[in-house]
């Protein structure tokens, strides 16, 4: 599957972007004087009223704890609890919503497969392939299983446009290779990587394979069956839901064969002080309370994101893409960092003489919000020889009046430190 082909090919309807902006109040406010022109995105997405309004009537109608309770608030709160769990594996087309495992987000969902997978099946010596353009949260948790259980981990590398090196990768596949982890689309570059191609290699090699999908979820459509791989990972608040909750899909068959993650409360089937036995999945890896509105603001989110259409939103997103590289490369001295022919629409850049943050700093007297900084991907800043980048990250609301405003708050960060 190439992405870009799937989510093109049924973009029928014309996507109306001042009605999409009406469904997110906080996009009414002025910053500084001037209307806010919100390109944070790929750190956190803005909420549409029917995400609001869900998280709302659950504290007002129906909220109680999950699954324990006989009474009827409690019963009434797990079904709509469940109802999000259904929503999100229609989302992803999940064999079943059993597959889907509620976690605090994407972090969680990958600490939870180097926790229970890697804890439990590999062993010194084996290999965790990972890419030069991941997140902190796709390296860390490996780097922290290699401490306790020496395997080797093997980075894929990325060329001078921030595309992955497929033939490296081909290459470090071998014998020893046990799990496959690498972003669908890079937060800090943009580039959407083969993710279809990566899969099928590494199945050939006998690995498992984890994509990180928080980049990609907000932006296309995307089918996890006919991906292939054997875990999913994403976060609620980059896809217009809440924060502290996130999805790890994960095949059936291998989710079933995982020990827990975490103990406590609702994992169980039975405890006593001898021997204790574990749920199914997706409960066996959801300890405690969960964030049990939060899962229906998700359901709200996905309700909501399938209602416009990915397939209109994608194509939307690649328009503005296309305007912000060109009216980016206008600024004198800016130098795109990131410029795979296949990305996600993010732009990250480096002005001459401009530190990233003076950047942020300047823009916002404009109104603008963008990131500054390493983006929690500090090896891809070495790899491009910078300290930071800016960054600007577009959503669904995002118009071609707001890719003008930046360039002009851009412009006038020029005038202040000329190049
Ligand atoms: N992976 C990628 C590619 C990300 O962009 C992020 C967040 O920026 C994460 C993982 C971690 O997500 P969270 O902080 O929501 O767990």
């Amino acid at each position: 599957m190439t992405l870009a082909a799937v989510s093109l090919a049924d973009n029928r309807g014309r996507f109306d972007v001042e009605r999409a902006r009406a469904d997110f109040p906080i996009l009414k406010q002025r910053i500084n004087g001037r209307p806010l022109v919100y390109l944070d995105n790929a750190a956190s997405a803005q909420k549409p009223t029917l995400v609001l309004d869900a998280m709302r009537d659950v504290y007002e109608t129906t909220y109680a704890n999950v699954h324990r309770g006989v009474h009827t608030l409690s019963q009434r709160a797990t079904v709509v609890f469940e109802a999000a769990r259904e929503k999100v594996a229609r989302f992803l087309n999940a064999g079943s919503a059993d597959e889907i495992v509620f976690v605090r987000g994407a972090t969680e969902a990958i600490n939870l497969v180097a926790g229970s997978l890697g804890r439990r099946y590999l062993a010194a010596g084996d290999e965790v392939v990972i890419s030069e353009m991941e997140h902190h949260a796709n390296i860390v948790p490996w780097q922290l299983l290699r401490e306790e259980k020496g395997i080797i981990l093997r980075v894929v590398p990325i060329d001078d446009d921030g595309v992955l090196k497929l033939d490296a990768y081909r290459a470090l596949l071998g014998p020893r290779t046990r799990l496959v982890s690498i972003a669908h689309v890079s937060n800090a570059l943009g580039t959407v990587n083969p993710v279809a191609e990566i899969v099928r290699e590494a199945h050939r090699a006998g690995a498992f394979v984890l994509i990180d999908g928080c980049q990609a979820v907000p932006h296309y459509p995307v089918d996890v069956r006919e991906l292939g791989a054997d875990f999913y990972a994403l976060s609620s608040h980059k896809l217009y839901g809440p924060t502290s909750v996130g999805v790890l899909w994960g095949r059936g068959e291998v989710l079933a064969e995982m020990p827990p993650y975490q103990g406590g409360g609702e994992m169980i089937a039975s405890v006593s002080f001898d021997k204790t036995t574990f749920k199914k999945p997706p409960h066996r890896f959801e300890a405690g309370t969960p964030a049990i509105a939060e899962a229906v603001g998700l359901g709200a989110a996905v309700d909501y994101l399938t209602g416009l259409g990915l397939a209109a939103v994608h194509a939307h997103e690649d328009a503005l893409l296309a305007y912000a590289t060109r009216r980016l490369g206008e600024v004198p001295g800016l130098r795109i960092i990131g410029t795979a022919p296949e990305k996600a629409a993010i732009v990250s850049f480096v002005m001459d003489g401009v530190h990233p943050h003076d950047i942020g700093t300047i823009v916002d007297q404009y109104g603008v919000a963008i990131r500054a900084g390493h983006h929690c991907a500090q090896p891809v800043m070495d790899r491009f020889g910078v300290a930071a980048t800016a960054r600007a990250s577009f959503a669904l609301y995002n118009t071609m009046a707001e890719v003008d405003a930046l360039t002009e708050a851009l412009a006038a960060v020029r005038e202040l430190f000329p190049a």
